[in-house]
This record gives structure tokens, sequence and C-alpha cells, in this order.
């Protein structure tokens, strides 16, 4: 499938970055150096997410993106606002606009990429994608096939569902307690160190195919599912 990201930026250095990182990452990239040129480019495309500038000469990207959600046509594409802020009542605000998510810069591609994939999935976009792929593993969901660098690689199914959970929360640190909700679902009974154990012989397996850095433990919080150390 492929994934259109409209990119609204004015500075031409972060938006030629953005264009080089996200064609990387698979996705088809259109720029805009404001809400003008976006304008315009929606009347002939329509995106499938878009990155904004909070920051942009005449309309911000914030009163864009509440402009844009009130709009029939265009309400429903996803927005990440991109800014240098970081403050948490900027953060609300930006939320508050209608967008999606809120990255703040200086962020790294890889993340960014992540970002996008959650928004697309948390609203559908990504609903009848099957496969995920990341750091040469591939999930299969259709198959139900988890594979390493092309290699089947058997799991059972409370290990299945880990790596499944993993790869499509990549990034995020969750507790023991978050896990065995997302992964055992509430109304199991089962102690939080069971967790521990099936985290444990998946890095093994993964180990086996030098990815066991890839679950990382949080000291006091949990693990997380990341290629960045
Ligand atoms: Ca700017």
């Amino acid at each position: 499938m492929e994934i259109k990201v409209l990119v609204v930026e004015d500075e031409e250095a972060i938006r030629e970055m953005l264009e080089l990182a996200l064609q990387q990452s698979g996705f088809i990239v259109e720029l805009a150096e404001d809400v003008k040129e976006a304008e315009a480019l929606l009347d002939r495309v329509i995106p499938d997410i878009i990155l904004l500038d909070w920051m942009l000469p005449g309309v911000s990207g914030i009163d864009w993106a509440r402009r844009l959600k009130k709009d029939e046509l265009h309400g429903e594409i996803p927005i990440i606002l991109l800014t240098a802020r970081g403050a948490e009542e900027d953060k609300v605000k930006g939320l508050d606009s209608g967008a999606d998510d809120y990255v703040t810069k200086p962020f790294s591609p890889k993340e960014l990429s992540a970002r996008i994939r959650a928004v697309l999935r948390r609203v559908g976009s990504l609903a009848g994608q099957s496969t995920i792929e990341m750091a040469g593993l591939l999930l299969d969901s259709e198959q139900h096939r988890f594979s390493i660098e092309g290699v089947t690689v058997e799991l059972s199914p409370t290990e299945y569902r880990l790596i499944e959970f993993f790869m499509s929360h990549p990034q995020r640190v969750y507790s023991r307690n978050q896990l065995l909700d997302q992964v055992w679902g509430r109304s199991t009974f089962i102690e939080d160190r069971t967790v521990d154990v099936h985290i444990r012989r998946l890095r093994k397996i993964l180990a086996e195919h030098g990815r066991d850095e890839l679950i990382q433990t949080v000291r006091g919080f949990g693990y997380r599912f990341s290629e960045k150390h």
C-alpha cells in the first residue's frame, strides 16, 4: 500500500531532510512551503496524512489544522504537527486544534516514520495492511508468520502476540501491567513476572538472529521495542 504524505514546512533544509527520510521509509512525499501551496496541492491530491509545521509564514499550521478538520472533504486526513515548541500547554493547544499527534523538533526520521504509521494505524488507514516490517523482522498477520531476514521463526502463540504488539507499537515504553492487558487480556490472572519469562524467551529467539537488542528493558518502567538504543 502506498502512503502519501503531504509535508508543509517553510524551512527548506527541514523540508528536504523530511522528503529524503520519508522516501527512504517508503512513503510518497508531496511538499508545500506554506498553507497556500498546500491548499493548491489538495485540489489535485488527497494525502493519507499531513505533516504540518506549526510556525509558518501567513496562516499558521495550527490555524490551518483547525480549519482543515472542519472541512468536509479533508477533515478526515490525520495531521501530525511539527514544532520546535515543547511546552506542555503548547502541546495541549496543538492537540486541541484537532491534530492527531505532535512531534517536537529535533526528531529522528525513524521516530517520525514510526509515529506516522502509529497514527495511520489508529485512524484505521493501515487496518487492511497485514504485514509489518522492522529491522529485518517481518510479521505477516494474514499468514500468521514471523520471519527474520527471510528465515521463518517458530513462535508460541504468546510469543507471537507479544512480537505482534511490539512491532505495531514501537518506540514507546510499556509497563508489565500494560503488556499483560494488551497481550494477555485484562481477564487473565497471571503475575507480572510471567511477562518477564515470555520476554526472556522472545529475546533468546531474537538473539539467535542477533536482534535481541530490539527489546529493551527500561529500568523501573518496563519494556520498549526499538531500533534505537
Ligand atoms: Ca517553520
